[in-house]
């Protein structure tokens, strides 16, 4: 059974590891960190509901990841964010959003510290081949289907 939000989580019964929590980010705002060395495909947040479906990240609410342009998270399914690799305690846990995102029109500028910073984070970014490769296998589901659908027509 899955253990009861240690604090304030996205939405009123989603769902927080124990081992992660809120703290100031260099990024924005409040971020979601590792408190412990995590390992891989660890799932360290749980929405309430599905926010992902219509591809808008105003919908997710208080407690969502902060946006990184080279993710730690990934969608295990369309309400599970879990770990792509091991985490050492005191990361930052950011997801990528174009990972979570395909709505035209949509853009984020942003001043992440990795050197694959896009600086702006655009609602298509999905289509980015690099992105497809790197997040292979960790897509929100219905932005998998938009690039499972691509390819099907090339
Ligand atoms: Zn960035």
């Amino acid at each position: 059974m899955p253990e009861p939000a240690a604090g304030p989580g996205p939405g009123a019964d989603g769902w927080r590891h124990r081992d992660v929590e809120t703290r100031p980010s260099a990024i924005a705002g409040r971020g979601l960190f590792a408190v412990r060395d995590l390992a891989g495909a660890t799932v360290v947040l749980r929405l309430a509901r599905a926010t992902v479906a219509g591809g808008r990240v105003d919908l997710l609410g208080a407690g969502f990841p902060n946006h990184g342009c080279d993710a730690v998270l990934g969608w295990a399914d369309d309400r599970a964010l879990a770990t792509m690799g091991e985490v050492a305690a005191g990361t930052e846990l950011v997801a990528d959003y174009a990972m979570s995102i395909s709505e035209p029109g949509w853009y984020l500028r942003c001043h992440c510290p990795s050197y694959r910073c896009r600086q702006m984070v655009e609602g298509g970014d999905w289509q980015i081949p690099q992105l497809q490769r790197r997040y292979a296998g960790w897509w929100a589901p219905p932005v998998r289907r938009l690039i499972e659908a691509g390819r099907a027509e090339t």
